[in-house]
């Protein structure tokens, strides 16, 4: 019998099966798929940052070299290369996870696990032979599927989901994308760089609106630049596919209705937990009317001995996020007393310029009846970004008006990605706009805009603005 077996190896999975076996426990991980990583590795977080990376030394080839003083004279796209570099850096990764896996003598079992009862776990492979497990404690960590609309056909040819946008044989002439979120702009550039029309249809009146306001607008400026077309408060009624041509039609808040035809069209509209094939009722595990996981504070299921985590629970979906999770669970089931601040989990987006953001937006600060200070930052200021050309966005800090407490982070802007690691840990110590204003920091750096806008909040004394 192990001491814990986790199902699903995603970062929530293999994280916390790792830290497990770290804390001395048997340990085994059970993945359907041939390769480990889940989502993250084999479809989501590395392939899509692959691919953005390779487009975007494209695009800069193309629009920004010249400006440098570098001149490339036939400078063309080999899409299969930049697909088939995608697939090696996955494989890479995922191998990786292999490795780990062997390192911490973690068994790995390749097959669909579901419950015969809360410590019995059946295990069927690809040939339909099956394997029962027992396990003390189990881990749900089987993630999310990407969702769609009831009357939408995905046909995987032209109408995809992320999973096929990161395979495509070719670069769209027209991809129109269904949702102004993270992955449907992610992958938006990706095409927009190497050429394709770009047209997002968003239900809401912004793009990215789960986040602080100011970024969704200055990030749709960016993009516009890009030749993103947008059509905000649409809400898609039909797509339909004849030939290579596809048409979706969408309403607008006055009812009127709209056609835009295109090559593909991207349905990025969130993704839904996954929990099919588990049998999680023959363990007495709930799922909620969301398709979640249910869990109490510990990441508790409703069977005392197993838990769940990642993308299959309530909360963000994102990788760290799960990875979090699985270090709690572990560290629980080892006796120890670990927490995550849910909170300061960093949401961002890597177009570019790229977009982080942590703590609380300014409208939900509006909505708390909390009294902030504001300090912004323009890119356009900082010595760094005009000296990498990078000049787009901005930080914007919010800080307890009173206490002077930093509350929330916002940037947009070059590198914004890696930036906001500073802000998490600012904001974890509980830091002061005012401690960060009295921080060096080092010249020239984009970091020096976060520091400006910490000066910008307290007592606006931005020096370089
Ligand atoms: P998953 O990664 O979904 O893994 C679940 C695993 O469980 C899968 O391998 C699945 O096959 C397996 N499984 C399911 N059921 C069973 C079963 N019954 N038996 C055995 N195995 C099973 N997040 C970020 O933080 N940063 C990003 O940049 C980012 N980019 C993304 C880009 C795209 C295009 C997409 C689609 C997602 C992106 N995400 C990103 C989200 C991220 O991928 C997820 O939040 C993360 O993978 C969730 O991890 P998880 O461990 O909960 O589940």
């Amino acid at each position: 019998m192990y001491d814990l077996i986790v199902i699903g190896s995603g970062p929530g999975g293999y994280v916390a099966a790792i830290r497990a076996a770290q804390l001395g426990m048997k340990t085994a991980i059970i993945e359907k798929y041939s390769t480990l990583g889940g989502t993250c590795l084999n479809v989501g977080c590395i392939p899509s940052k692959a691919l953005l990376d390779s487009s975007e030394h494209y695009h800069n080839a193309a629009h920004t070299f010249e400006n440098h003083g570098i001149n490339l004279s036939s400078l063309k796209v080999n899409f299969k290369q930049m697909v088939s570099r995608k697939r090696d850096v996955v494989k890479q990764n995922v191998e990786g996870i292999q490795y780990l896996m062997k390192k911490n003598k973690i068994d790995v079992h390749q097959g669909i696990g579901s419950f015969k009862d809360k410590n019995t776990i059946i295990v069927t492979k690809e040939d339909g032979k099956t394997e029962e497990l027992t396990a003390k404690k189990t881990i749900i960590a089987t993630g999310s599927k990407p969702a769609n609309l009831p009357f939408i056909n995905l046909d995987k040819e032209r109408i995809i989901t992320s999973t096929e946008a990161l395979e495509l044989k070719e670069v769209p002439k027209h991809l129109v994308i269904i949702g102004g979120g993270v992955i449907g702009l992610e992958l938006g550039s990706v095409y927009a760089r190497l050429g394709a029309k770009v047209s997002v249809v968003e239900f809401m009146n912004g793009i990215i609106p789960t986040m602080d306001k100011t970024m969704g607008k200055e990030l749709q400026k960016s993009l516009k630049k890009l030749g993103f077309e947008f059509y905000l408060q649409h809400k898609v009624t039909g797509v339909e596919r004849k030939g290579k041509e596809v048409t979706v039609t969408a309403e607008n808040s006055k009812n009127e209705t709209i056609s835009i035809k295109g090559d593909y069209v991207l349905v990025s509209i969130g993704r839904k937990p996954y929990t099919d094939g588990l049998n999680a009722a023959a363990a007495g595990v709930k799922i909620n009317d969301k398709g979640q996981v249910e869990v109490d504070e510990n990441l508790k299921t409703s069977a005392d001995n197993i838990y769940a985590i990642g993308d299959v629970v309530k909360g963000a979906m994102l990788a760290h996020k799960a990875e979090e999770e699985g270090v709690f669970v572990a560290e629980t089931l080892a006796g120890q007393k670990p927490h995550v601040n849910y909170l300061l989990i960093p949401g961002v987006v890597y177009t570019w310029p790229e977009v982080a953001s942590v703590g609380y937006t300014e409208e939900q600060l509006k909505e708390k009846g909390v009294k902030v200070k504001t300090g912004k930052f323009p890119f356009m200021a900082s010595g760094r970004a005009r000296a990498s050309g990078d000049v787009d966005g901005l930080v914007k800090v919010l800080a307890d008006a009173e206490t002077d407490e930093i509350l929330g982070v916002h940037m947009i802007g070059p590198r914004a990605a890696d930036m906001i690691a500073e802000a998490v840990v600012a904001m974890e110590y509980r830091a002061s706009a005012e401690d960060i204003a009295r921080m060096s920091h080092a010249h020239p750096t984009y970091t020096e805009a976060f520091k400006e806008a910490c000066l910008g909040a307290t007592d606006n004394r931005a020096l370089h603005l």
